[in-house]
C-alpha cells in the first residue's frame, strides 16, 4: 500500500499517517521526493492498514495498492523517480553513470597499488577487489581476509577512491564494514536473507548480485530484504546468468538492463567480465551495456592479468585499462548519461 501525502503536508501529517501504519501492524517507509512525500506501508497486514482508512486522514492525498510482489524497489514506490547513490560526493543512477573497476582480488600491496594508480589515471570513480572470495572449488585461493580488507582501506587513502568489496559471511560484516563504502552481495548469496538483512540494518550501500539462475523478480524480492531495514541505497547488478550455451562463461542478459528500468527505482550495474570469462568479450559487451542504459559498469582489471590469481583470463589489461575507460564512457554519454570521471 501506498500513501501519497498531498504538497506540502506538514510533518505532523506525515508522522500520524506513519503511527497508524505501526498501530495496524505494518512498516512504514517514508520516501521524501521533489514535490510529494509517499509512504509506503509494507508488511503482511495490507487489510488492516486498508481498515486504517488512511485516504480521510489529513495530509493524504490518495491511497493506492502496489501490486507487484516487491514495493521498495518498485519503480511506482518512488512515483517514477530513480534513485541516485552517492558516496564521497561520487554519483552512480538517476541519469550519472560510473565505471567501478580493479582487480578480482587482492592479492598483494604491490599489485593492488598498481591497480589503483591505472584505475585513477582513467578516471574510475569507484575501486573493487575482494578480500572474500566465493570459488567454485574449496581448494582454490579463497582471499586474504582481513588482510586484503587492511590493503584495501590503504588504497583507499592512497586513491581517495571508495571501495567496492564482497561480503560473504555474516561474521566478517565488522570487518568489511571498517572498508568498504559499498557492500558487494556475490551472485552466490544473492538469496542468503540473514546476509541480506544485516546488510540493511548496516545502512551501508549495497551492489546486489543477481543469482546464477534467478529471475528478474527474485532479484528484486531479495533486494527488498536490504531496503525493508531503511537501507535505500542498492545497486542491482546483472552479471551473467546460466544457460545451455558453453562458449562463454555465463550469459549476459542485457534485456535485463531495460526490463529492470520499467520496474523498479534502483540503479542497474553490469558486470561483463564474470559473464564473458574472456577479456576480448569484456569491451563489446561493456558497449552494449552501456548503449542500452546501465547506470555503472563493475568490470576487472589487472597490472599483469597472466600472473592474477584468480579471473586472470577476463582482466582488462591494466595498460589498456584508459582506454577501455574512454570507449565505455564515451557511449555512456552518448545515450544521455552524465558521467561521473574523476580528474587524475
Ligand atoms: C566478483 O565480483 O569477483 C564475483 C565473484 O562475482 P560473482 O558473485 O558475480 O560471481
Ligand atoms: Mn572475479
Amino acid at each position: 500500500m501506498m500513501i501519497v501525502m498531498k504538497e506540502g503536508a506538514s510533518e505532523e501529517q506525515i508522522q500520524a499517517v506513519v503511527d497508524r501504519i505501526e498501530k495496524a501492524g505494518a512498516n512504514a517507509h517514508v520516501s521524501r521526493g521533489q514535490f510529494v512525500t509517499v509512504i509506503g506501508a509494507v508488511g503482511d497486514a495490507d487489510s488492516q492498514v486498508h481498515e486504517a482508512g488512511l485516504e480521510l486522514a489529513d495530509g493524504v492525498d490518495h491511497v493506492v495498492p502496489i501490486m507487484k510482489p516487491y514495493k521498495l524497489s518498485s519503480l511506482q514506490f518512488k512515483k517514477g523517480e530513480r534513485t541516485t547513490i552517492e558516496i564521497d560526493g561520487r554519483k552512480l543512477g538517476g541519469g550519472v553513470f560510473s565505471l567501478i573497476a580493479g582487480p578480482c582480488t587482492v592479492e598483494s600491496r604491490d599489485q593492488l597499488f598498481k591497480s589503483g594508480e591505472q584505475c585513477r589515471a582513467a578516471g574510475v570513480p569507484f575501486f573493487r577487489g575482494g578480500a572474500y572470495k566465493p570459488r567454485t572449488s574449496p581448494y582454490s585461493f579463497q582471499g586474504l581476509g582481513v588482510e586484503g580488507l587492511r590493503l584495501l582501506k590503504e588504497a583507499k587513502e592512497e586513491f581517495g577512491m571508495p571501495i567496492v568489496t564482497e561480503l560473504m559471511d555474516v561474521r566478517d560484516i565488522d570487518d568489511v564494514l571498517e572498508v568498504a563504502d559499498v557492500i558487494q552481495v556475490g551472485a552466490r548469496n544473492m538469496q542468503n536473507y540473514n546476509l541480506l538483512t544485516e546488510i540493511g540494518r548496516s545502512g551501508r550501500p549495497a551492489l546486489l548480485k543477481r543469482g546464477l539462475s534467478a529471475t528478474i523478480e527474485e532479484l528484486l524480492m531479495a533486494s527488498e530484504y536490504i531496503l525493508k531495514e531503511g537501507n535505500q541505497d542498492v545497486m542491482l547488478c546483472e552479471r551473467g546468468i546460466r544457460t545451455f550455451e558453453p562458449g562463454y562463461r555465463f550469459t549476459l542478459d542485457l534485456l535485463a538492463i531495460p526490463v529492470l528500468q520499467q520496474l523498479t527505482h534502483l540503479p542497474i550495474v553490469v558486470d561483463p567480465s564474470h559473464a564473458a570469462g574472456r577479456r576480448d568479450l569484456v569491451l563489446p559487451m561493456s558497449l552494449a551495456a552501456a548503449a542500452a542504459g546501465a547506470d555503472g559498469i563493475i568490470v576487472e582489471t589487472h597490472p599483469d592479468p597472466e600472473n592474477a590469481v584468480c579471473d586472470g583470463p577476463q582482466a582488462i589489461v591494466g595498460s589498456e585499462f584508459g582506454d577501455y575507460a574512454s570507449q565505455v564512457n564515451r557511449v555512456a554519454e552518448m545515450v544521455g548519461k552524465q558521467l561521473e570521471v574523476i580528474s587524475a
